[in-house]
């Protein structure tokens, strides 16, 4: 956890990166699985805290040319709209991510929306043979704002918070300098428009060390009916990740919809956060994938709230004015 206070000076760099996939179908020398995306472009925004203020210091945008997977994956093209010529243009890896730390600085803390791009980072550092270590904080931005908005506990996109403060969209989305843009301009709005010393509590319990593995998952065997599909994968969170100890129960795991949440105490590595969703697959079969991660402070206000929407509503929740979709099948790749 950041146990440093946020001051006057300090910086936060908002990065996006943006990433090749692999072909299907085609024979790679080397294991995918090593490398689920390849890098192609770097975009930040650096901010420095004045005053309970966000004044933005200079933008960085960087392409990289792809030595793994240099023909554009069809997915990745029709989101980022870039072509298989854009990305002969870039700069290696390597000098793009030099520069990028020397624009960071040392002592900066990093933030993003959502947590897939310090994943991501880590896993080109390391194919690459380069030190994978990031050696800063990193603040998601995504759940700052649910905890800041009345979308609490919602997992919304740049642009809904875009739409939701009125952030004039002056550039296409899926650019990773685009959207690092519009996430330091999400920054800025919940810096503006709230308390500066509840910002800064928030901030600072919900920032994370980049090189601790901070999120755990498991995903369930396919099976008949809803209730089973979680029973298969409740032992996930009966013990620690990390040490492997049996967990203190916190919050007793209750259902609401389509989702199960619980809170559990390691005695020696903290709080952690647990949700588990059922989700159907092509077959039409019941599977449940849970993630158990390091409790932040939006995970408790995300478990606090919708324990009081358990307690008022049972497993139905809140009604809903129309009713939730079924899940749907999981087809397309997070880019
Ligand atoms: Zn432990």
């Amino acid at each position: 956890m950041l146990s440093r206070k946020i001051k006057d000076g300090d910086v936060f760099i908002v990065f996006d990166l943006e990433w090749n996939q692999p072909l299907p179908g085609k024979e790679y020398s080397f294991d995918v699985s090593t490398l689920t995306g390849e890098i192609i472009e770097i975009g930040a925004v650096k901010l420095v805290s004045l005053d309970g203020m966000l004044i933005e210091h200079g933008v960085f945008s960087c392409d990289i040319k792809p030595v793994c997977y240099k023909t554009i994956h069809y997915h990745v093209k029709k989101v980022t709209h870039k072509t298989n010529a854009d990305l002969a243009r870039g700069e290696s890896f390597e000098d793009a991510y030099t520069k990028f730390r020397e624009f960071c600085g040392t002592d900066a803390i990093l933030a993003g929306w959502g947590n897939n791009d310090t994943d991501m980072l880590k896993m080109n550092l390391k194919f690459f043979g380069m030190d994978d270590r990031i050696g800063m904080f990193f603040l998601d931005v995504q759940p700052l704002f649910s905890t800041f908005s009345t979308e609490k506990g919602k997992q919304r996109s740049v642009e809904f918070a875009v739409d939701y403060y009125n952030v004039p969209k002056e550039e296409n989305f899926h650019s990773a300098t685009a959207d690092a843009k519009y996430t330091a301009r999400i920054m800025e709005n919940i810096f503006r428009r709230n308390q500066t010393s509840e910002v800064l509590s928030v901030i600072s319990s919900s920032s994370v060390n980049c090189d601790i593995k901070r999120e755990y998952t498991k995903v369930g065997a396919p099976c008949e009916h809803a209730s089973q599909a979680l029973s298969l994968v409740s032992g996930f969170s009966v013990k620690c990740p990390i040490c492997g100890r049996n967990f203190n129960i916190k919050m007793e795991p209750f259902r609401i919809r389509k989702s199960v949440y619980a809170l559990y105490d390691c005695p020696g590595d903290g709080e952690f956060f647990c949700r588990t969703r059922i989700k159907k697959n092509r077959e039409g079969k019941y599977y449940a994938a849970s993630v158990l991660r390091f409790a932040t402070q939006p995970d408790y206000y995300l478990a606090a709230s919708k324990r009081e929407e358990f307690e008022k509503f049972g497993i139905d929740g809140e009604p809903v004015t129309k009713p939730e979709p079924e899940p749907t099948p999981e087809i397309t790749a997070e880019t």
